[in-house]
């Protein structure tokens, strides 16, 4: 039995029809030691033979044996021992890892062995000197000669004491002197194991090669050892040193400028996706908050429906009125406290016509609060001047769209109005006069956004003013005291005095929601009675709008998490083309792919690690700049909430959740290019040009 034998092997390239034999019909036994020359034209299939034999390339047809064993179907892990410790590969460029020292990529092969860093040196720096090379162990070889690097690549395949070391071509780069201490060191080497090297240097064969081996078209000479060597020592080996951390130094300083522009994109990245959530948190939020900012909140009208039929028709006509006073109160019983008032709108002057210090004024609206003074929830909202010490009607208030109308100080300014009614009851036809003197006390702040000018008055005051002003003709009439507010009592449910409403006032600003439920429950319900609130409206306005303005934030979120993916994926992916050689020549050293993986994604996820948590670090200044700048510019307060510390009630969530998705991004955009390679054949990457 031979250390390596092949059997009837054949190699083919191609498919169909363009299928062809490389090496065809090729038996081969090999002794443990000797140094064995492959000659043969251009195109012959030296390369193919050795790479055969190297595990390289696996055969069509035939058998290789090693040991005795059958090498066809050996993969993974056994593949990467085969190559760690049985045999070696000597390439005509060398490959040796880029950017290292002679010494460094000597050990790297015993590091892969997980020897010891210490043991490791101390090895690689014995066969620096046993081949007198200890000048050229600290530098760097990209510095090195050709025929320096050949001899450093050699002593690589040689330190983890491999049964075979087959080399193709390792000369064809050299010059003669060079050629010939290659060929020396071959040969001193092929006295403890077996060296087979490629070549088409008729003289140097003759010169230093025990046996010949003559390929031609895909066919070699029979060729049978004459003599059988021993087994040398097979190698021991410990685990435990990690490698990669070379590698990943190197890759780092070599790729600085790239994986720094890579950090910064991802550091955007990442902010905006943290700031799109913070909007996303914050907006519902912000604007709910700055939405109940409004003393609008107090007035809602209450009305009744009713459905006429109409003859030999499916439709129905709608008809509007004042429900009964017990049905109002029944309807907002649940409230705690509401106020339940006649609408007197139908005595009330076009308010566009109004005065502000004697000039006819721009349009604006006039809207009742229950009481000036401003119950409980209201106070807060004005900015400017004050509320009035006791309730009234010679008092109201202005909202700051209404103070920037003017320009100037407000506060303390006349706004005078004046209305005239006529309308006929009992007979007898009513005229009169009212007319409204107010002096503004106080400015509020209110959403500013969407907003309007806006004037409050005393409802309860002018109800009071109603409940005195009489209304001669009909009292007469009637012979007995009859007021405006009295005549409305009077009314039917469906006269236009009425303004077919009653007004409902709530007291309490945290009653808002109690009122929604109660307008929602009424409409569900299907119910005669209706309630009418602008700030329900507004506010169900306000939701679809917040509804959109998260989802194009998800929408943009989205795009930030993709756009990021992209840079991380594409930074991992041109660091492992630029490095794919590289990679096939640490699969031929017997590299496993898990060492691997960690050589290429230390890199890119150290890069996406640092990001996200660069990212994490400035994001809280981001919210605070733009939170700034929304505030001044919109008045909403608060608007980004990046939810850092606790996101549905897990603390640290968010940046915890984004670290790791950093590093599986990285990982994940790292280790498809490497699946890749692992499929790809290694001979076609090693390939010499
Ligand atoms: P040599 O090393 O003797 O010059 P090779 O073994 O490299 O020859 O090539 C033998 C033949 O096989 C050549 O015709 C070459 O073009 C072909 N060949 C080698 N490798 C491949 C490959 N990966 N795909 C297709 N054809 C190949
Ligand atoms: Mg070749």
């Amino acid at each position: 039995m031979g250390l390596l034998e092949l059997n009837d092997v054949g190699k083919s390239f191609g498919s169909g029809k363009a299928s062809f034999f490389a090496v065809r019909h090729v038996s081969l036994r090999f002794p443990y030691r000797g140094l064995f020359a492959i000659k043969g034209k251009s195109g012959s299939g030296k390369s193919t033979l050795l790479n055969l034999m190297a595990k390289l390339l696996n055969p069509n047809e035939g058998k290789i044996f090693y040991r005795g064993k059958d090498l066809t179907s050996i993969k993974g892990k056994r593949l990467a021992h085969f190559h760690l410790y049985d045999v070696a590969t000597v390439f005509q460029h060398y490959n040796l890892i880029e950017g290292a020292s002679a010494l460094n990529n000597v050990t790297l092969p015993l590091l892969l062995a997980k020897v010891s860093s210490f043991k490791a040196k101390k090895r690689a720096e014995e066969l620096f000197a046993r081949f007198h090379l200890t000048a050229l162990q600290d530098k760097n070889v990209d510095t090195l000669s050709g025929g320096e690097k050949q001899r450093v690549a050699i002593m690589r395949s040689l330190v983890n004491q491999p049964a075979i070391i087959l080399a193709d071509e390792p000369t064809g780069a050299l010059d003669e002197k060079n050629s010939e201490q290659v060929m020396t060191m071959l040969q001193e080497i092929a006295k403890e194991r077996l060296v087979i090297f490629v070549s088409h240097n008729e003289e140097l064969i003759a010169r230093y090669a025990n046996n010949v081996i003559t390929v031609a078209h895909g066919q070699v000479t029979p060729y049978q050892a004459k003599e059988e060597g021993l087994s040398p020592e097979s190698c021991s080996y410990t685990y435990g040193k990690r490698w990669t951390s070379f590698f990943t130094g190197r890759n780092f300083k070599r790729n600085a400028k790239k994986n720094l522009v890579a950090f910064l994109a991802g550091t955007i990245g990442f902010a905006s996706l943290l700031v799109g959530l913070g909007f996303y948190q914050g907006s519902a939020t912000a604007l709910a908050n700055e939405q109940s900012h409004s003393l609008e909140y107090q007035a809602a009208r209450i009305s009744e429906r009713s459905y006429i039929e109409i003859e030999n028709s499916p439709l129905k006509l709608v008809k509007q009125t004042r429900p009964e006073m017990v049905t109002a109160l029944d309807a907002t019983a649940s409230l705690d406290s509401v106020s339940i008032e006649n609408d007197y709108s139908y005595f009330l002057p076009n308010y566009n016509a109004y005065t502000f210090e004697d000039q006819k004024a721009d349009p604006c609206s006039f809207l009742p609060v229950y009481d000036l003074t401003l119950e409980e929830g209201g106070q807060e909202l004005v900015k400017t001047g004050g509320v009035p010490l006791s309730n009234n009607l010679d008092s109201v208030l202005v909202n700051e769209e209404f103070a920037r109308l003017y320009q100037e100080e407000v506060v303390g300014k006349r706004i005078d109005l004046a209305s005239t009614y006529s309308l006929f009851y009992g007979g007898v036809k009513e005229e009169g006069a009212l007319a409204f003197h107010f002096e503004i006390v106080g400015v509020v702040h209110e959403f500013s956004f969407l907003n309007a000018p806006k004037v409050y008055y005393s409802y309860s005051a002018l109800a009071g003013l109603m409940a005195s002003t009489r209304l001669p003709g009909i009292s007469k009439a009637l012979a007995k005291e009859i007021t405006i507010d009295s005549l409305l009592n009077l009314l039917p449910s469906d006269s236009v005095i009425t303004n077919y409403d009653y007004l409902l006032f709530i007291h309490k600003l945290k009653e808002v929601p109690k009122l929604d439920e109660v307008i929602t429950s009424l409409l569900t319900a299907g119910s005669f009675i209706r309630i009418d609130s602008s700030t329900y409206s507004v506010k169900a306005a306000f939701q679809d709008l917040t509804n959109a303005f998260s989802l194009s934030l998800l929408v943009f979120v989205g795009i930030a998490l993709v756009g990021v993916s992209l840079i991380v994926a594409l930074t991992s992916y041109s660091n492992f083309v630029s490095r794919k050689k590289e990679t096939a020549v640490l699969f031929t050293l017997g590299a496993r792919s898990g060492d691997l993986e960690s050589v290429y994604i230390n890199e890119s996820v150290t890069v996406a690690l640092l990001s996200a948590l660069m990212a994490l670090g400035i994001s809280p200044l981001l919210q605070r700049g733009l939170n700034a700048y929304i505030q001044g510019r919109f008045g909403l307060e608060n608007l980004i909430q990046i939810p850092l510390l606790s996101f549905w009630g897990y603390r640290l969530a968010i940046p915890i959740l984004l670290i790791l998705f950093a590093m599986l991004l990285a990982y994940l955009s790292s280790s498809i290019p490497l699946a890749s390679l692992k499929r790809m054949p290694l001979a076609e990457e090693l390939q010499d040009e």
